[in-house]
């Protein structure tokens, strides 16, 4: 197989790989992003009725306008938007290609790919997190029944549903499930609604939760899923409960294997932080840059669109520094 020359090679076209691209096209690099699914794929698998939490300027990159109909926009606008900035700007994406390998050799880098082998100077891993979920386990959580994504509600019409987490995606999933003629018990780890849930969002959980409608059990875990009950630990004690699904929302993580694969070090806490200079979005390898929510490590939630936006300029600028 031939391999492909590149001054960078950028390895994700979320929001954020995206971001990066517009500044390589800027700039007349020879660039390409390598996406392994459709483009933005984690937002084309969020639930179809999903809203931000942002309003939609906070979402635009490059300040190219972002218009939606309402102040916070939905998965559609956002998918339109992203779509609409790589098509009109012509920017280099290969989708369907998965990255499998990404080595430093001396001053360049070698990029294998489920369809091609590249040479790259500098390479950006803009990956995310959302493509590994974290799981529960216990026993059955490999049945059929059970969903680590929610995409929409009507298919759990008239059935009885736990959902796992007290997030805003356990909180919509529920909300919305309940509506669609669901019977949802949620399972909460911790004693509350999660405190990141939108604050518009945030008191119809709540009233639904006190009058009954969706059934909580806080302070409890599954212990076991069956075909048609699982077994829940509370603080009362054990109990089971009837159910025909399990939706458990219990978050992502980034793809740690293939980073440290790439030679990046991580904190050795709990929170799995990768290497990088904040300054310059340049990891512990030299020539190897980190954009976009990845940076979190497990710390998922500390970057998102709206923050992590500015990495592209950050380390194009960086790297233009570099060229020159
Ligand atoms: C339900 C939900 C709601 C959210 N709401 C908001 C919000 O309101 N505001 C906000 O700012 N943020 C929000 N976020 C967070 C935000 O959507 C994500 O942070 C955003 O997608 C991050 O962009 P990214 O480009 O860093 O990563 P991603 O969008 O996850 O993009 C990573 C890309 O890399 C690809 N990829 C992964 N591995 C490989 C590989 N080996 N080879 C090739 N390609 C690969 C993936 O397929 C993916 O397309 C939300 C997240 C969720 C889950």
């Amino acid at each position: 197989m031939k391999k492909l020359n590149k001054d960078i090679i950028i390895i994700g076209a979320g929001p954020i790989g995206i971001a990066c691209a517009l500044e390589c096209k800027k700039r007349n690099w020879n660039y390409t992003v390598i996406e392994k699914g459709a483009l933005t794929n984690s937002l084309f698998n969020y639930p179809l009725n999903m809203t931000f939490f942002s309003t939609s300027e906070k979402l635009e990159i490059d300040a190219i306008p972002f218009i939606s109909n309402n102040a916070k926009p939905n998965r559609n606008e956002a998918l339109e938007y992203y779509r609409r900035v790589t098509t009109s700007n012509k920017l280099n994406i290969n989708l369907y290609e998965k990255v499998v390998q990404c080595i430093k050799n001396n001053d360049h880098f070698d990029i294998v790919t489920s369809k091609a082998k590249y040479r790259a100077k500098k390479v950006i891993i803009a990956t995310g997190f959302y493509d590994i979920p974290n799981l529960l386990n216990v026993s059955g959580e490999n049945l059929p029944k059970v969903f680590h994504y929610y995409k929409e509600a009507h298919p759990f019409a008239l059935q009885d549903v736990a959902i796992v987490g007290a997030s805003n995606s356990s909180v919509d999933a529920a909300l919305e499930i309940y509506r669609k003629g669901g019977s949802v018990t949620m399972i909460i780890r911790g004693d509350s609604i999660g405190e990141r849930v939108k604050y518009w969002v945030r008191p119809d959980i709540l009233n639904r939760i006190e009058e009954g409608s969706i059934k909580a059990h806080f302070n409890s875990e599954i212990k076991h899923i069956d075909q048609s009950e699982i077994k829940v630990q509370t603080p009362d004690g054990d109990v089971t409960v009837p159910n025909d699904y399990v939706i458990a929302l219990t978050g992502y993580r980034p793809n740690f294997k293939f980073l440290e694969a790439a030679g990046i070090k991580f904190s050795k806490d709990e929170k799995h932080i990768p290497d990088y200079n904040k300054e310059t979005m340049e990891s512990n390898v030299k020539g190897l840059y980190l954009a976009g929510v990845i940076c979190g490590g497990m710390e998922t939630h500390k970057w998102f669109i709206e923050n992590s936006r500015i990495h592209a300029k950050i380390i194009t600028k960086h790297i233009e520094a570099a060229f020159s």
